[in-house]
């Protein structure tokens, strides 16, 4: 995998250079099957588990990346977003000219399945709620948080995806065991965490904002609101970009906030930017295609 700078409006691209190069862009458009992971397809052509990339690109203040690949799956490096932040710093980010253009939300928009919840409202910045659920050793949590804070690399980007052992016959069924070995995961029995210590008492939550920040991604643009989500996951975030992306009164295409955050910092108000050089990242080996 490669990340190459893009032009100014071009947004995150992802070209499979086994397939000629064929790109498909992280938008709603081209949102797959949605189960533990999320995927994007266009024509025939898949990439999957998109999620832990996009969020470390949105959460670092990237707005323009094309993304090679010569996969269709994206590398889980240690199930979260820290290898890609810290390889993103060791480059750091281009300002570009052009002003970044966000989604600015007029008005509520909502998902609600059964006690699953996820809706988005007006509001400055992008505030993320996120409530979660689980059995134990999970079970209540609660994180509240703004991505233009500035927080994202030390306190989002390292949470771990987590999977519980007895689920493994059935992942491995999907074809997605990786996501459940400790190399790749935080792994859970019934009364405890198998491969401790973890990093945040509350890195099950914290990961939870991770997925959703890389799922909204796929709205195209920056969101500026407050997103609050109850026991969601990848489904509920897609369907509310779905629902978000057709309702036309719901939204604006808007530039810049009240606010600029600081240079380096996320956001980058002043400018769309972009990866300044090309760069593999390192250590790291693609997966063979199973
Ligand atoms: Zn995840």
């Amino acid at each position: 995998m490669r990340l190459v700078g893009a032009p100014a409006g071009s947004g995150i691209v992802f070209r499979r250079t086994d397939l000629d190069n064929f790109e498909i862009p992280a938008n709603g458009r081209n949102v797959a099957k949605v189960s533990y992971a999320t995927s994007l397809m266009r024509g025939s052509v898949l990439i999957s588990t998109t999620e832990h990339l996009l969020s470390a690109l949105v959460g670092y203040g990237v707005d323009n990346v094309i993304v090679e690949v010569d996969n269709l799956e994206l590398p889980i490096l240690d199930g979260s977003a820290l290898p890609y932040v810290q390889a993103f710093e060791q480059v750091g980010l281009k300002q570009q000219r052009r002003k970044r253009e966000y989604i600015r939300i007029l008005k509520p928009v909502e998902v609600r399945e059964g006690t699953k919840f996820i809706g988005v409202y007006p509001g400055a910045g992008y505030g993320i709620e996120y409530t979660i659920d689980f059995p134990a050793p999970i079970g209540q949590s609660h994180l509240s948080t703004d991505l233009e804070s500035g927080d994202y690399a030390a306190q989002i980007a390292p949470a771990r995806t987590f999977g519980f052992r007895e689920d493994e016959p059935m992942l491995r069924n999907m074809g997605l065991i990786r996501g459940a070995s400790p190399e790749c995961a935080i792994i859970l029995t019934k009364n405890a965490v198998q491969n401790g210590p973890l990093r945040f008492h509350d890195e099950f939550v914290r990961h939870k904002v991770l997925d959703l920040i890389g799922d909204l991604a796929l709205a195209g643009r920056r969101i500026q609101g407050r997103v609050i989500a109850e026991r969601a996951g990848h489904a509920m975030h897609t369907a509310l970009v779905e629902r978000l992306l057709r309702d036309r009164s719901a939204w604006e295409f808007a530039h810049g906030f009240g606010e600029a955050p600081e240079p380096g910092k996320l956001g980058a108000a002043g400018g769309e930017s972009l990866l300044r050089r090309n760069f593999p990242l390192p250590g790291e080996r693609l997966p063979n295609p199973a």
